[in-house]
């Protein structure tokens, strides 16, 4: 493809971009389709010539979307918000024509320097503390940009890990003793509502997780990990790595921060990681930020612009108070990776596991840009009132019950009854076609999570949806003669 065909070919995408998007919720919003249905409509091998352009898009649409779960649909209500925007994909497309790989200022200064200053832009629009923000006075701290949650908690644990292991080796007298022997003794702690990859962290970074019961809204507490450190301190162990959440998959359900905070402090080698992948872009409403009181405790924090802050996958932000911290368990540094600025500038490279990294804070750019702080803060605003109209219809029904402290955009609820009949009612809403939604355990019940989703989601998109749930209840209970 030559330039000349790339502008006409890319303008048509364009076109279907915005067919595609205008007019999904004609389409069923979860593909009715069984696993190993794409094997049969394609070709053994890889073409070995050029196939055209028409081929390539009519297979798009006979074969691909129909196996397509619409994640933009306005009836998608499942997990949380995969971010979409007309600014953010056109940032991508920039950043993919640029083609950049920046892992070092040296490798694209603008492509370094970007991501910091967005990071401190978003950091400051969130009020994140000052000394999260790189350009802030006396901080040693600042952003990244990483692909997912996972990966944040991943390399904050890392982090924590190193730093526990040098404390030891101090400790120890003994400089030169090998990191493993050290490692049976450390434990993460976590609580039970926090996202599974916590756990997955723990068993990359081979060291014992501790999982903390919450309370009964879901939040972890203060004197629940004082008490678990305590025996575990007493039974030899090295507590390392705290990973709080703010707005938990489940529930949206808030640790609490000013008690969990305090209680790390007490420990020299406790890092302290708030997860809010998507409340945390909540902040940008300064009346939601007493949801995050305590955040001047934490050693790191992160949240997924991909999830709900319009822009696309992946865009995933952290900060650390202390980058020296975050950056000596990362560096490697080979000759051929090495330049003249290493002093002044940073060095993306070091922050995380990859060493390849995209043009990713483009598109955080053009989004911060193109909808202005104000704008972000509408669309936040107008899901979060949506769901407490969700909240409020759920409560107007009687054999109904909502099952979460409704904070922001996600309502948990449920049928009164037995957990089996609210797994029927979800069956038999996903297998409609017509809405899509996931559930989840709260209080110990099978809970159903309905989670406003699409950007321009309107309360009429919420009261059609909850139609849709009342008609299949009504079925569902009438077959049981209830
Ligand atoms: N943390 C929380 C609170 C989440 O809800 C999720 C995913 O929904 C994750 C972490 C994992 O996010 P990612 O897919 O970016 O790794």
């Amino acid at each position: 493809m030559d330039s000349a065909e790339f502008r006409v070919r890319g303008k048509e995408m364009v076109d279907y971009i915005c067919e595609y998007l205008e007019t999904l919720g004609s389409r069923r919003v979860t593909p009715s389709i069984e696993p190993g249905y794409l094997r049969p409509l394609l070709p053994e091998e890889a073409p070995q010539e050029p196939e055209d352009w028409e081929d390539i898009m009519r297979d798009v649409d006979s074969k691909i979307m129909p196996g397509v779960t619409h994640w933009q649909h306005p009836r998608f209500h499942a997990y949380f918000p995969s971010g979409n925007s007309y600014p953010s994909i056109l940032g991508d497309m920039l950043s993919d024509a640029i083609g950049c790989i920046g892992f070092s200022w040296a490798s694209s200064p603008a492509c370094q320097e970007l991501e910091t200053i967005v990071l401190d832009w978003f950091g400051k629009a969130i009020g994140l503390p000052k000394s999260f923000i790189s350009s802030a006075e006396g901080s040693k701290g600042g952003g990244v940009i990483q692909s997912s949650a996972s990966e944040c908690i991943l390399v904050a644990m890392l982090a924590a890990r190193t730093q526990a292991i040098r404390m030891l080796k101090e400790q120890a007298g003994d400089a030169d003793a090998e990191d493993s022997l050290f490692l049976p003794r450390l434990t993460a702690y976590c609580s039970r509502e926090a996202h599974s990859c916590v756990e997955k962290a723990a068993m990359i970074s081979l060291v014992k997780l501790r999982v903390l019961e919450p309370d009964e809204n879901g939040s972890l507490r203060g004197e629940t990990l004082r008490k678990a450190l305590e025996e575990d301190v007493a039974d030899g162990r090295v507590p390392f790595f705290v990973s709080t959440t703010l707005g938990t998959t489940s529930s949206c359900a808030f640790d609490s921060l000013v008690e969990v905070g305090p209680v790390c402090k007490e420990y020299d080698t406790l890092w302290l990681h708030v997860d809010g992948a998507y409340a945390g872009n909540a902040f940008i409403c300064p009346e939601l930020r007493h949801l995050m009181a305590g955040i001047h405790y934490a050693d790191s924090f992160n949240t997924n612009t991909n999830k709900w802050l319009l822009v696309n996958f992946d865009c995933s932000c952290m900060w650390v108070r202390d980058r020296m911290r975050l950056t000596s368990a990362m560096v490697v540094d080979p000759l051929y990776l090495q330049h003249d600025h290493s002093n002044q500038a940073i060095d993306y490279r070091h922050w995380g596991i990859p060493l390849s990294r995209r043009f990713r804070s483009l598109k955080l750019w053009f989004v911060l840009r193109r909808y202005g702080v104000s704008g972000l803060q509408s669309y936040i605003r107008r899901h979060c009132r949506l769901a407490k109209h969700f909240e409020q219809l759920v409560n107007r029904d009687n054999r109904f019950e909502v099952m979460n402290d409704v904070k922001l955009g996600l309502v948990c609820f449920r049928l009164k009854g037995t957990d089996r009949i609210n797994q029927d009612l979800l069956a038999a809403i996903n297998a409609s076609g017509k809405l899509h939604m996931i559930p989840s355990v709260v209080k110990g019940k099978y809970t159903i999570r309905f989670c406003v989703v699409a950007e321009h989601a309107s309360e009429a998109d919420i009261e059609h949806a909850w139609e849709v749930i009342q008609e299949h209840a009504k079925e569902q209970l009438e077959a049981l003669h209830i």
